[in-house]
């Protein structure tokens, strides 16, 4: 019996094994055509907790309205929010539009050609700046996230708690070390590293998939893979239980006056930051609970005085964000107002038609079962 293969040697060789398996197998998307920076940017960030075909139609969209660096820099918040309604997790695209500032201020419009610079970057972090990088500006570095994780905790029967730190650290470095020996007298050193993470993006995405039984007969690695030789694909990556996430209740109000609808902007921090949102409060009120709720929200936005109005009951509904849990219980509070337009409402509400919410407002996916009532 020969002597058991190193983590480190299963890491070296299956640099070629990806290469070639690539060549043959990549997937076809639209931003690997042309790999500008900005374009290689924009996608890695949509694909960030998407799946790619959610995400071709936004990517499109998304340059045809800001095709440069510059046109994001110069977007208002709200234009960036509008173009990426229904990606969620909005953070990133309020990040991308501070980047774009960055970059304009510092590099003249275009990405910097180098990995700790674009590290520097808001809301790029080692993944992302790993895969422009690499893909863009062919520097020999890493792109770790959760499917290369997964790739080479079963590659090498890793047992451990493969979110830890100390285990991304270790696959970066690993990893560094392998395409390093693996560019060594290659002659295609351009365009190497973005193909070999490329080549473990989609290997994670299509064989050596998240849920389900990997698709270890068809794998370039399955000749070194130590999970698949022991048994153990079905237990391997081992995750760390998640903290429960905490179930918030709340009511959400439908406002609506003639053919205006009362929308409010959260604020610049904590949860969906800086958004256009449909009034809500904390708890699951009764109808005449919601009555003085929707009275209160209605004397804030400048509404002063007796409003008459009407609450009935509409769509339960739930969301899920990364950290909590909402679930919703949703009224239409009709405002017999006719003076409304007398009424100068505060900046962080605003009244408006069906039609200017569909064009100008991104609204958060957690109220999408009340968009059919706008
Ligand atoms: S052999 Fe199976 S478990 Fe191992 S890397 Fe390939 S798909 Fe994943």
């Amino acid at each position: 019996m020969g002597k058991e293969k190193t983590a480190q040697e299963r890491c070296r060789e299956s640099v070629p094994a990806l290469l070639q398996w690539y060549a043959y197998n990549a997937r076809v998307l639209p931003w690997r055509d042309d790999p500008v920076p900005y374009h290689v940017w924009i996608s890695e960030i949509m694909l960030q907790q998407t799946r790619v075909e959610a995400v071709r139609g936004y990517y499109d969209r998304f340059l045809a309205d800001l095709p440069t660096v510059r046109a994001v820099a110069e977007a208002q918040e709200d234009r960036l929010i509008k173009l990426w309604e229904g990606l969620g997790y909005y953070s990133r695209v309020r990040n991308i539009g501070k980047a774009a500032k960055v970059i304009c201020e510092r590099y003249g419009g275009e990405l910097p050609a180098d990995y700790a610079l674009l590290r520097e970057l808001p809301g790029i972090g080692d993944y992302t700046a790993g895969a422009i990088a690499s893909i863009s500006f062919g520097q020999c570095v890493p792109a770790v996230d959760g499917n290369v994780l997964r790739v080479y905790a079963r590659l090498t029967a890793y047992r451990d708690d493969i979110r830890s730190e100390s285990y991304k650290k270790q696959v970066r470095e690993m990893l560094t070390d392998a395409m390093e020996a693996g560019m060594r007298g290659s002659k295609t050193k351009d365009t190497t590293p973005g193909r070999f993470n490329q080549a473990v993006m989609d290997i994670g995405a299509t064989v050596c998939i998240p849920n389900g039984k990997p698709h270890c007969d068809v794998c370039p690695l399955s000749h070194l893979c130590k999970a698949y030789a022991e048994g153990l694909t079905g237990e391997i990556p081992r995750k760390a239980e998640k903290k429960a996430r905490p179930v918030r209740q709340r009511t959400v109000m439908v406002i609506r006056c003639n053919d205006h609808f009362l929308l409010h902007r959260r604020p610049q921090s904590g949860l969906l930051a800086g958004m256009w949102e449909l009034p809500n409060v904390d708890g699951h009120l009764s109808a005449a609970g919601v009555k003085k709720a929707a009275s209160a929200i209605l004397s804030e936005a400048g509404m002063s005085g007796d409003v008459a109005l009407s609450a009935h009951r509409i769509d339960d509904s739930r969301h899920v964000f990364s950290h909590v849990e909402w679930e919703m219980r949703g009224y239409r509070i009709d405002v017999a107002d006719e003076h409304r337009e007398e009424f100068a409402a505060p900046k962080e509400y605003a009244w408006m038609t069906s039609a200017e919410i569909t064009e100008t407002v991104g609204l958060p996916q957690a109220f999408r079962a009340y968009k059919l009532q706008l």
